[in-house]
């Protein structure tokens, strides 16, 4: 099972998950977007720092099914 990150409602948009980002994944989401953040899935290691730093522990593994 594949899995990535993402980014719930409960952000509070303090960027500390942008600049804790080694892969440069976290960026700001498009109007619309459910959240305000939006993590490229391409681009996450999952290597889970952002959700280390979060204090609202809005960043959240996404288990993904194989395709
Ligand atoms: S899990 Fe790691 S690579 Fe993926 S968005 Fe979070 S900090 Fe970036
Ligand atoms: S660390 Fe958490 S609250 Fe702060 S911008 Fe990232 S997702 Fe939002």
């Amino acid at each position: 099972m594949r899995s990535t990150f993402f980014v719930t409602d409960a952000c509070a948009g303090c960027g500390a998950c942008i600049k804790t980002c080694p892969e440069k994944a976290i960026q700001p989401a498009p109007r619309g977007y459910p959240s305000p953040l939006l993590i490229l899935e391409g681009r996450c290691s999952g290597c889970a720092e952002c959700a280390e730093v979060c204090p609202v522990s809005a960043c959240v593994e996404l288990l993904l099914e194989e395709e």
